[in-house]
Protein backbone atom coordinates (compact mmCIF):
# COMPACT_ATOMS: atom_id res chain seq x y z
CA UNK A 1 0.00 0.00 0.00
CA UNK A 2 2.98 2.44 0.84
CA UNK A 3 4.50 1.57 -2.41
CA UNK A 4 1.32 2.93 -4.46
CA UNK A 5 -0.63 4.85 -2.52
CA UNK A 6 -0.98 8.78 -1.95
CA UNK A 7 -4.03 8.71 1.05
CA UNK A 8 -5.20 12.15 1.62
CA UNK A 9 -7.50 10.44 4.74
CA UNK A 10 -6.47 10.90 8.13
CA UNK A 11 -2.60 10.18 8.25
CA UNK A 12 -0.49 7.74 10.18
CA UNK A 13 -2.78 4.81 9.34
CA UNK A 14 -0.99 1.68 8.99
CA UNK A 15 -3.37 0.07 6.41
CA UNK A 16 -2.50 2.78 3.86
CA UNK A 17 0.22 4.48 2.07
CA UNK A 18 1.67 8.23 1.99
CA UNK A 19 3.95 7.77 -0.66
CA UNK A 20 2.69 6.43 -3.85
CA UNK A 21 1.92 7.45 -7.34
CA UNK A 22 -1.36 7.00 -6.88
CA UNK A 23 -3.39 9.28 -5.09
CA UNK A 24 -6.79 8.34 -3.10
CA UNK A 25 -8.65 11.34 -2.01
CA UNK A 26 -12.28 12.20 -1.58
CA UNK A 27 -12.19 14.35 -4.51
CA UNK A 28 -13.59 17.94 -4.83
CA UNK A 29 -17.15 16.69 -4.75
CA UNK A 30 -18.94 17.03 -1.56
CA UNK A 31 -22.38 15.32 -2.25
CA UNK A 32 -22.10 12.43 0.57
CA UNK A 33 -23.23 14.31 3.59
CA UNK A 34 -27.00 13.93 2.55
CA UNK A 35 -26.65 10.50 2.35
CA UNK A 36 -24.47 9.73 5.83
CA UNK A 37 -27.02 11.64 7.77
CA UNK A 38 -30.15 9.31 5.49
CA UNK A 39 -27.76 5.77 6.47
CA UNK A 40 -27.30 7.07 9.99
CA UNK A 41 -31.22 7.71 10.33
CA UNK A 42 -31.73 4.05 9.00
CA UNK A 43 -29.72 2.53 11.35
CA UNK A 44 -26.42 2.39 10.35
CA UNK A 45 -22.81 4.38 12.07
CA UNK A 46 -20.59 6.49 10.57
CA UNK A 47 -17.03 4.83 10.76
CA UNK A 48 -14.15 6.80 9.97
CA UNK A 49 -12.45 4.28 7.78
CA UNK A 50 -14.30 1.62 6.05
CA UNK A 51 -11.13 1.01 4.13
CA UNK A 52 -9.20 -0.87 7.12
CA UNK A 53 -10.58 -4.19 7.10
CA UNK A 54 -12.02 -4.24 10.42
CA UNK A 55 -14.94 -1.14 10.51
CA UNK A 56 -18.57 -2.13 9.55
CA UNK A 57 -20.90 0.72 9.35
CA UNK A 58 -20.77 3.78 6.58
CA UNK A 59 -18.11 6.24 5.61
CA UNK A 60 -16.96 8.90 3.62
CA UNK A 61 -15.56 7.19 0.50
CA UNK A 62 -11.63 7.80 -0.12
CA UNK A 63 -11.30 6.94 -4.54
CA UNK A 64 -9.15 7.04 -6.71
CA UNK A 65 -9.42 10.32 -7.89
CA UNK A 66 -6.92 12.95 -6.26
CA UNK A 67 -8.04 16.36 -4.69
CA UNK A 68 -8.44 18.36 -7.63
CA UNK A 69 -10.44 15.31 -9.21
CA UNK A 70 -8.15 13.80 -11.35
CA UNK A 71 -8.94 10.10 -11.89
CA UNK A 72 -6.20 7.95 -11.05
CA UNK A 73 -5.31 4.86 -13.02
CA UNK A 74 -1.91 2.69 -13.23
CA UNK A 75 -1.64 3.39 -17.22
CA UNK A 76 -1.74 6.87 -16.68
CA UNK A 77 0.18 7.01 -13.32
CA UNK A 78 2.80 4.74 -14.25
CA UNK A 79 3.12 3.53 -17.96
CA UNK A 80 2.37 6.47 -19.75
CA UNK A 81 4.88 9.23 -18.24
CA UNK A 82 7.71 6.87 -18.84
CA UNK A 83 8.35 6.51 -23.09
CA UNK A 84 6.97 9.68 -23.01
CA UNK A 85 9.47 11.21 -20.86
CA UNK A 86 11.86 9.79 -23.10
CA UNK A 87 13.67 8.16 -19.59
CA UNK A 88 12.70 4.66 -20.84
CA UNK A 89 13.51 3.87 -24.56
CA UNK A 90 13.41 0.13 -23.54
CA UNK A 91 9.57 0.25 -22.87
CA UNK A 92 7.68 -1.12 -25.87
CA UNK A 93 3.68 -0.16 -26.65
CA UNK A 94 2.09 -1.69 -29.29
CA UNK A 95 -1.48 -0.46 -29.54
CA UNK A 96 -4.30 -1.86 -31.11
CA UNK A 97 -3.15 -5.54 -30.75
CA UNK A 98 -4.80 -8.69 -28.53
CA UNK A 99 -2.91 -11.34 -27.73
CA UNK A 100 -4.59 -14.46 -28.87
CA UNK A 101 -2.18 -16.91 -27.05
CA UNK A 102 1.27 -17.94 -25.46
CA UNK A 103 4.02 -19.78 -27.48
CA UNK A 104 5.88 -22.43 -25.96
CA UNK A 105 9.23 -23.95 -26.61
CA UNK A 106 9.48 -27.26 -24.85
CA UNK A 107 6.85 -26.20 -22.03
CA UNK A 108 8.72 -22.71 -21.76
CA UNK A 109 7.04 -20.06 -22.68
CA UNK A 110 9.18 -18.18 -25.32
CA UNK A 111 6.52 -15.68 -27.10
CA UNK A 112 3.03 -14.22 -27.09
CA UNK A 113 2.12 -14.76 -30.66
CA UNK A 114 4.60 -11.67 -32.77
CA UNK A 115 6.40 -10.72 -29.70
CA UNK A 116 9.18 -13.10 -28.31
CA UNK A 117 10.43 -13.21 -25.10
CA UNK A 118 13.33 -13.16 -23.82
CA UNK A 119 13.38 -14.01 -20.45
CA UNK A 120 9.82 -14.35 -18.94
CA UNK A 121 5.85 -13.74 -20.53
CA UNK A 122 4.41 -12.32 -18.05
CA UNK A 123 -0.20 -12.25 -18.54
CA UNK A 124 -2.07 -8.93 -17.17
CA UNK A 125 -5.21 -9.12 -19.26
CA UNK A 126 -7.90 -9.70 -16.62
CA UNK A 127 -9.95 -11.96 -14.85
CA UNK A 128 -12.05 -12.43 -17.27
CA UNK A 129 -9.19 -12.71 -20.32
CA UNK A 130 -6.05 -14.20 -18.83
CA UNK A 131 -7.90 -17.58 -18.69
CA UNK A 132 -8.91 -17.24 -22.30
CA UNK A 133 -5.31 -16.86 -23.20
CA UNK A 134 -3.72 -19.76 -21.39
CA UNK A 135 -6.65 -22.10 -22.58
CA UNK A 136 -5.95 -20.94 -26.17
CA UNK A 137 -2.64 -21.70 -25.39
CA UNK A 138 -2.76 -25.52 -24.61
CA UNK A 139 -2.88 -24.51 -20.42
CA UNK A 140 -5.88 -25.44 -19.31
CA UNK A 141 -8.20 -28.78 -18.63
CA UNK A 142 -8.10 -30.98 -21.02
CA UNK A 143 -11.47 -31.58 -21.51
CA UNK A 144 -12.08 -28.02 -21.94
CA UNK A 145 -9.34 -28.01 -24.35
CA UNK A 146 -10.49 -30.74 -26.57
CA UNK A 147 -13.90 -29.35 -26.97
CA UNK A 148 -12.90 -26.19 -28.01
CA UNK A 149 -10.83 -27.90 -30.67
CA UNK A 150 -7.34 -26.64 -29.10
CA UNK A 151 -5.24 -28.87 -31.73
CA UNK A 152 -2.03 -28.83 -30.27
CA UNK A 153 -1.00 -31.00 -27.71
CA UNK A 154 -1.93 -29.19 -24.87
CA UNK A 155 1.21 -28.08 -22.89
CA UNK A 156 -0.39 -28.73 -19.45
CA UNK A 157 -3.76 -29.93 -17.81
CA UNK A 158 -4.69 -28.04 -14.93
CA UNK A 159 -7.37 -29.16 -12.30
CA UNK A 160 -10.96 -29.73 -13.92
CA UNK A 161 -12.98 -26.29 -11.96
CA UNK A 162 -9.63 -24.64 -11.34
CA UNK A 163 -11.29 -21.09 -10.80
CA UNK A 164 -13.83 -19.99 -8.03
CA UNK A 165 -16.37 -22.18 -9.32
CA UNK A 166 -16.01 -24.41 -6.80
CA UNK A 167 -17.89 -22.53 -4.67
CA UNK A 168 -21.30 -22.83 -6.64
CA UNK A 169 -20.32 -26.51 -7.99
CA UNK A 170 -20.75 -27.07 -4.36
CA UNK A 171 -17.27 -28.06 -3.06
CA UNK A 172 -16.79 -25.12 -1.16
CA UNK A 173 -17.65 -24.66 2.84
CA UNK A 174 -20.66 -22.08 2.99
CA UNK A 175 -20.98 -21.87 6.51
CA UNK A 176 -16.77 -21.82 6.78
CA UNK A 177 -16.81 -18.98 3.59
CA UNK A 178 -19.27 -17.04 6.45
CA UNK A 179 -17.42 -17.44 9.40
CA UNK A 180 -14.57 -15.82 7.61
CA UNK A 181 -16.22 -12.97 6.57
CA UNK A 182 -15.45 -13.76 2.80
CA UNK A 183 -17.89 -12.53 0.62
CA UNK A 184 -19.41 -15.40 -1.74
CA UNK A 185 -20.63 -13.10 -5.00
CA UNK A 186 -17.43 -14.07 -7.34
CA UNK A 187 -19.10 -17.53 -8.57
CA UNK A 188 -17.67 -16.88 -11.88
CA UNK A 189 -16.27 -19.31 -14.44
CA UNK A 190 -15.09 -18.62 -18.06
CA UNK A 191 -13.91 -21.10 -20.93
CA UNK A 192 -12.97 -20.82 -24.14
CA UNK A 193 -15.51 -22.73 -27.00
CA UNK A 194 -13.08 -22.54 -29.48
CA UNK A 195 -9.35 -21.45 -30.53
CA UNK A 196 -9.90 -17.80 -31.81
CA UNK A 197 -10.40 -14.61 -30.44
CA UNK A 198 -13.94 -14.11 -31.85
CA UNK A 199 -15.17 -17.25 -30.29
CA UNK A 200 -17.65 -17.11 -28.09
CA UNK A 201 -16.67 -17.48 -24.25
CA UNK A 202 -18.57 -19.82 -22.17
CA UNK A 203 -19.43 -17.82 -19.49
CA UNK A 204 -20.92 -18.96 -16.10
CA UNK A 205 -22.00 -16.09 -13.36
CA UNK A 206 -23.38 -19.12 -11.14
CA UNK A 207 -25.07 -15.89 -9.45
CA UNK A 208 -28.45 -17.27 -7.42
CA UNK A 209 -27.37 -21.00 -7.59
CA UNK A 210 -26.48 -20.59 -3.87
CA UNK A 211 -28.66 -24.11 -2.67
CA UNK A 212 -29.34 -22.22 0.34
CA UNK A 213 -30.53 -18.77 -1.38
CA UNK A 214 -27.82 -17.19 0.58
CA UNK A 215 -26.98 -14.98 -2.12
CA UNK A 216 -30.95 -14.09 -3.05
CA UNK A 217 -31.49 -13.73 0.41
CA UNK A 218 -28.44 -11.15 0.56
CA UNK A 219 -29.73 -9.03 -2.07
CA UNK A 220 -32.89 -9.26 -0.75
CA UNK A 221 -31.43 -7.31 2.24
CA UNK A 222 -29.52 -4.86 0.36
CA UNK A 223 -32.88 -3.98 -1.71
CA UNK A 224 -34.03 -3.06 1.29
CA UNK A 225 -31.29 -0.90 2.94
CA UNK A 226 -30.78 1.05 0.12
CA UNK A 227 -34.33 1.60 -0.44
CA UNK A 228 -35.04 2.79 3.51
CA UNK A 229 -31.69 5.03 2.63
CA UNK A 230 -32.90 6.79 -0.38
CA UNK A 231 -36.13 7.88 0.56
CA UNK A 232 -34.77 9.23 3.75
CA UNK A 233 -32.37 11.67 1.39
CA UNK A 234 -33.22 15.26 1.22
CA UNK A 235 -32.66 14.93 -2.64
CA UNK A 236 -34.99 11.96 -3.05
CA UNK A 237 -38.23 13.11 -5.05
CA UNK A 238 -39.93 9.72 -5.11
CA UNK A 239 -39.17 6.53 -6.64
CA UNK A 240 -38.88 5.46 -10.37
CA UNK A 241 -41.27 2.64 -10.64
CA UNK A 242 -39.18 1.12 -13.76
CA UNK A 243 -36.26 0.56 -10.61
CA UNK A 244 -38.32 -1.30 -8.54
CA UNK A 245 -40.54 -4.18 -7.81
CA UNK A 246 -43.92 -4.05 -8.64
CA UNK A 247 -45.58 -4.60 -5.43
CA UNK A 248 -49.30 -4.98 -4.74
CA UNK A 249 -51.09 -1.29 -4.34
CA UNK A 250 -52.25 -0.73 -0.61
CA UNK A 251 -49.14 -2.17 0.73
CA UNK A 252 -46.54 -1.00 2.82
CA UNK A 253 -43.74 -1.61 0.31
CA UNK A 254 -45.31 -0.08 -2.48
CA UNK A 255 -45.98 3.33 -0.29
CA UNK A 256 -43.22 5.40 -1.57
CA UNK A 257 -44.18 3.90 -5.42
CA UNK A 258 -47.23 6.19 -5.00
CA UNK A 259 -44.65 9.17 -3.54
CA UNK A 260 -43.18 10.40 -7.25
CA UNK A 261 -43.52 14.12 -8.80
CA UNK A 262 -45.90 16.33 -6.69
CA UNK A 263 -46.44 13.36 -4.34
CA UNK A 264 -42.65 13.36 -3.50
CA UNK A 265 -41.95 13.14 0.25
CA UNK A 266 -40.59 16.72 1.17
CA UNK A 267 -37.64 16.45 3.49
CA UNK A 268 -40.22 17.47 6.62
CA UNK A 269 -41.99 14.33 6.07
CA UNK A 270 -39.28 12.22 5.35
CA UNK A 271 -39.89 8.71 6.75
CA UNK A 272 -39.58 7.73 9.85
CA UNK A 273 -39.50 4.28 10.35
CA UNK A 274 -38.27 1.37 7.82
CA UNK A 275 -40.33 0.04 5.46
CA UNK A 276 -42.28 -3.78 6.72
CA UNK A 277 -42.51 -6.22 4.37
CA UNK A 278 -44.77 -8.83 4.55
CA UNK A 279 -43.92 -12.18 2.92
CA UNK A 280 -45.43 -11.92 -0.27
CA UNK A 281 -43.88 -8.75 -1.02
CA UNK A 282 -40.46 -10.20 -0.34
CA UNK A 283 -41.42 -13.19 -2.56
CA UNK A 284 -41.91 -10.37 -5.22
CA UNK A 285 -38.68 -8.77 -4.50
CA UNK A 286 -36.72 -12.23 -5.04
CA UNK A 287 -38.33 -12.37 -8.20
CA UNK A 288 -37.84 -8.88 -9.27
CA UNK A 289 -34.15 -9.84 -8.47
CA UNK A 290 -33.77 -12.87 -10.52
CA UNK A 291 -35.13 -11.11 -13.29
CA UNK A 292 -33.03 -8.20 -13.28
CA UNK A 293 -29.91 -9.17 -11.30
CA UNK A 294 -26.69 -8.22 -13.64
CA UNK A 295 -22.95 -9.27 -13.64
CA UNK A 296 -20.67 -6.04 -12.02
CA UNK A 297 -17.12 -5.46 -12.57
CA UNK A 298 -14.92 -6.83 -9.77
CA UNK A 299 -14.24 -10.66 -10.70
CA UNK A 300 -11.30 -12.57 -9.72
CA UNK A 301 -9.94 -15.89 -8.86
CA UNK A 302 -10.20 -17.94 -12.59
CA UNK A 303 -6.63 -18.79 -12.18
CA UNK A 304 -6.28 -18.93 -8.21
CA UNK A 305 -2.76 -18.63 -6.11
CA UNK A 306 -3.06 -21.78 -4.78
CA UNK A 307 -1.18 -25.74 -4.34
CA UNK A 308 -2.42 -27.12 -7.48
CA UNK A 309 -4.01 -30.39 -5.37
CA UNK A 310 -6.44 -27.42 -4.19
CA UNK A 311 -7.30 -26.21 -7.49
CA UNK A 312 -4.42 -23.47 -7.90
CA UNK A 313 -3.05 -22.51 -10.84
CA UNK A 314 -0.10 -20.45 -10.16
CA UNK A 315 2.14 -20.69 -7.38
CA UNK A 316 3.49 -18.38 -5.09
CA UNK A 317 5.61 -16.58 -7.10
CA UNK A 318 2.53 -16.47 -9.73
CA UNK A 319 4.24 -19.10 -11.90
CA UNK A 320 1.41 -21.09 -14.06
CA UNK A 321 1.89 -24.60 -13.00
CA UNK A 322 3.23 -27.58 -15.79
CA UNK A 323 5.14 -24.40 -17.53
CA UNK A 324 8.25 -22.16 -17.32
CA UNK A 325 8.93 -18.46 -18.18
CA UNK A 326 5.13 -17.76 -17.94
CA UNK A 327 3.58 -15.82 -14.96
CA UNK A 328 0.72 -13.70 -14.52
CA UNK A 329 0.07 -10.86 -12.79
CA UNK A 330 -3.87 -9.32 -12.41
CA UNK A 331 -6.80 -10.08 -10.27
CA UNK A 332 -7.23 -13.54 -11.74
CA UNK A 333 -4.45 -14.97 -9.47
CA UNK A 334 -6.94 -13.90 -6.23
CA UNK A 335 -7.93 -16.88 -4.18
CA UNK A 336 -10.36 -15.25 -2.41
CA UNK A 337 -12.86 -12.89 -2.17
CA UNK A 338 -11.59 -9.33 -0.58
CA UNK A 339 -14.46 -7.53 0.98
CA UNK A 340 -13.96 -4.49 -1.04
CA UNK A 341 -13.84 -2.86 -4.43
CA UNK A 342 -10.90 -4.33 -6.40
CA UNK A 343 -8.54 -1.65 -7.70
CA UNK A 344 -5.98 -1.52 -4.55
CA UNK A 345 -6.03 -6.01 -4.76
CA UNK A 346 -5.24 -5.27 -8.71
CA UNK A 347 -2.21 -2.70 -7.75
CA UNK A 348 -0.63 -4.11 -4.83
CA UNK A 349 -0.62 -7.77 -6.78
CA UNK A 350 1.47 -5.15 -9.72
CA UNK A 351 3.84 -4.32 -7.23
CA UNK A 352 4.47 -7.49 -5.24
CA UNK A 353 4.52 -8.67 -9.27
CA UNK A 354 7.69 -6.09 -10.05
CA UNK A 355 9.04 -7.62 -6.90
CA UNK A 356 9.13 -11.16 -7.59
CA UNK A 357 10.14 -10.81 -11.10
CA UNK A 358 13.15 -8.26 -10.34
CA UNK A 359 13.96 -10.39 -8.04
CA UNK A 360 14.35 -13.42 -10.11
CA UNK A 361 15.52 -11.99 -13.00
CA UNK A 362 18.64 -10.62 -10.90
CA UNK A 363 17.75 -6.84 -11.34
CA UNK A 364 17.46 -5.31 -8.23
C1 LIG B 1 -16.79 0.37 -15.04
C2 LIG B 1 -15.89 -0.10 -13.93
C3 LIG B 1 -15.78 0.64 -12.78
C4 LIG B 1 -14.97 0.21 -11.72
N1 LIG B 1 -14.87 0.97 -10.59
C5 LIG B 1 -14.04 0.58 -9.60
C6 LIG B 1 -13.87 1.38 -8.42
O1 LIG B 1 -14.47 2.45 -8.28
N2 LIG B 1 -13.03 0.94 -7.46
C7 LIG B 1 -12.36 -0.26 -7.57
O2 LIG B 1 -11.60 -0.62 -6.65
N3 LIG B 1 -12.52 -1.04 -8.67
C8 LIG B 1 -13.32 -0.65 -9.68
N4 LIG B 1 -13.47 -1.43 -10.79
C9 LIG B 1 -12.75 -2.70 -10.83
C10 LIG B 1 -11.28 -2.53 -11.25
O3 LIG B 1 -11.19 -1.59 -12.31
C11 LIG B 1 -10.75 -3.88 -11.73
O4 LIG B 1 -10.95 -4.84 -10.71
C12 LIG B 1 -9.25 -3.80 -12.05
O5 LIG B 1 -9.02 -2.85 -13.06
C13 LIG B 1 -8.74 -5.15 -12.50
O6 LIG B 1 -7.37 -5.04 -12.77
P1 LIG B 1 -6.63 -6.10 -13.68
O7 LIG B 1 -5.24 -5.59 -13.86
O8 LIG B 1 -6.80 -7.47 -13.10
O9 LIG B 1 -7.39 -6.11 -15.09
P2 LIG B 1 -7.73 -4.92 -16.10
O10 LIG B 1 -7.69 -3.60 -15.42
O11 LIG B 1 -9.00 -5.33 -16.79
O12 LIG B 1 -6.52 -4.93 -17.15
C14 LIG B 1 -6.45 -5.89 -18.18
C15 LIG B 1 -5.83 -5.22 -19.41
O13 LIG B 1 -5.56 -6.22 -20.39
C16 LIG B 1 -5.98 -5.77 -21.65
N5 LIG B 1 -6.32 -6.95 -22.45
C17 LIG B 1 -7.39 -7.78 -22.30
N6 LIG B 1 -7.35 -8.76 -23.20
C18 LIG B 1 -6.23 -8.58 -23.93
C19 LIG B 1 -5.63 -9.28 -25.02
N7 LIG B 1 -6.17 -10.40 -25.53
N8 LIG B 1 -4.48 -8.80 -25.53
C20 LIG B 1 -3.88 -7.67 -25.03
N9 LIG B 1 -4.42 -6.96 -23.98
C21 LIG B 1 -5.56 -7.41 -23.46
C22 LIG B 1 -7.18 -4.88 -21.35
O14 LIG B 1 -7.35 -3.95 -22.42
C23 LIG B 1 -6.74 -4.20 -20.06
O15 LIG B 1 -5.98 -3.03 -20.32
C24 LIG B 1 -14.26 -1.00 -11.85
C25 LIG B 1 -14.36 -1.75 -13.03
C26 LIG B 1 -15.16 -1.30 -14.07
C27 LIG B 1 -15.25 -2.11 -15.35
Amino acid sequence: MEKFKAYHGLPGKESHGYSGLIQVSGGPFRSENDFINATREAGSTEVEDLQDSKSTGVSRGRKFISPEGKWQDAAHTYLHPRPQGGRHPNIHVLVESQVLKVIFDGGRACAVETVKAKKLVVLSCGTLTTPSILERSGVGNLKVLKQAGISASPIADLTPNETTDEIHSGQADIPALLASKAGYFSYLSRHITGPDLDDSLEFKTGYLTNKHDLDLKAQVWAYKVQRDTARRMAINQGELPYRNPVFPSGSNASYAMDAVGDNAPSSASKPKKNIEYLAEDDAIIEEWIRKTLTTCWHGIGTCKMAPREQLGVVDNSLGVYGVTGLKIADLSIVPENVCSNTMSTALAIGEKAADIFIRELGLA
